[in-house]
Parts: C-alpha cells; sequence; structure tokens
C-alpha cells in the first residue's frame, strides 16, 4: 500500500506556522498540542513532524529515530498532565483513528491523548 501525504492538512499547517496551536511539547520529531474541540477535560494530541498519514505509515516508513522520539513524546505528555495509572483515578486513553472506518478526519499521524474524567468504555458493542 503506497501512502499518498496530502500537505494541505491542518496539521501540516500547524507544522508550518501557518496556523497557531497551543503547544503542549516539542521535541526533535513531534509535536504535542491541545486539541481545539476537547473530548475530555484533557485532549492533547501528539504528532510526528514527519509527512506520515496514519500509523501504518509510521511504522513503515518513518526512521528508528523519529519512533522512538514520538512514541516518547506521548509518554512525555502523560506525565506532564499528570495522568499515569495509580493509586487514585488518573489514567489515560491513547486513539488513533485511521482511515474511513476508524473516522480520521485530519490525514496526519496523530494519537489522542484523553483523560481528566472516567472515559467510560472504548466502543458501544460491536453491531
Ligand atoms: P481525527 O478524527 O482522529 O482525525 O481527529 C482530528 C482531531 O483534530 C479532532 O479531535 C479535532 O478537534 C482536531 N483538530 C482539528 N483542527 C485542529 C486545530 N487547528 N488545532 C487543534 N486540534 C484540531
Amino acid at each position: 500500500m503506497a501512502y499518498d501525504y496530502d500537505d494541505q492538512n491542518i496539521f501540516a499547517k500547524i507544522l508550518r506556522g501557518e496556523i497557531p496551536n497551543s503547544t503542549v511539547l516539542e521535541t526533535e520529531h513531534s509535536l504535542a498540542f491541545n486539541d481545539i474541540v476537547p473530548q475530555a477535560p484533557l485532549h492533547v494530541l501528539v504528532i510526528p513532524k514527519g509527512p506520515y498519514v496514519c500509523y501504518d505509515h509510521f511504522a513503515l516508513t518513518a526512521t528508528d529515530a523519529e519512533i522512538v522520539d514520538f512514541t516518547r513524546a506521548v509518554g512525555e505528555v502523560c506525565r506532564m498532565l499528570g495522568v499515569q495509572p495509580g493509586e487514585g483515578d488518573e489514567g489515560f486513553r491513547l486513539i488513533s483513528n485511521a482511515g474511513r472506518d476508524g473516522v480520521q478526519e485530519v490525514p496526519h499521524l496523530h494519537v489522542h491523548i484523553l483523560a481528566g474524567r472516567h472515559l467510560g468504555r472504548m466502543l458501544a458493542a460491536a453491531k
């Protein structure tokens, strides 16, 4: 499968500085910023700076350095938010939507970090 990256997507524009964002963390290969329509009290998106459409594209073609940086950036944001699972009510959910069935709106890989309230079950029962 050859992925076709659209460099006019909104996250590409954020990375080029054409659209502002509320940055939470920036690393060499990744950027984390607050979601503009938060679905939970804490809702941060983490994206690689490289042109990857979705997780599969990233896993197939990103460099090891990009993959390590991105994976660590997700963990770093969770620590910054103070939502590591512990003895209280903490915890978080990671989601990365892809394609039509995943209902991906922005075709640049992103991981949603959701936290700050009980998030309920992940999905409704399968149909
Ligand atoms: P997805 O459906 O997984 O592609 O999610 C895309 C997410 O990007 C949604 O949660 C949007 O609220 C979020 N989003 C869209 N535009 C922006 C923006 N300019 N800044 C921050 N988040 C955005």
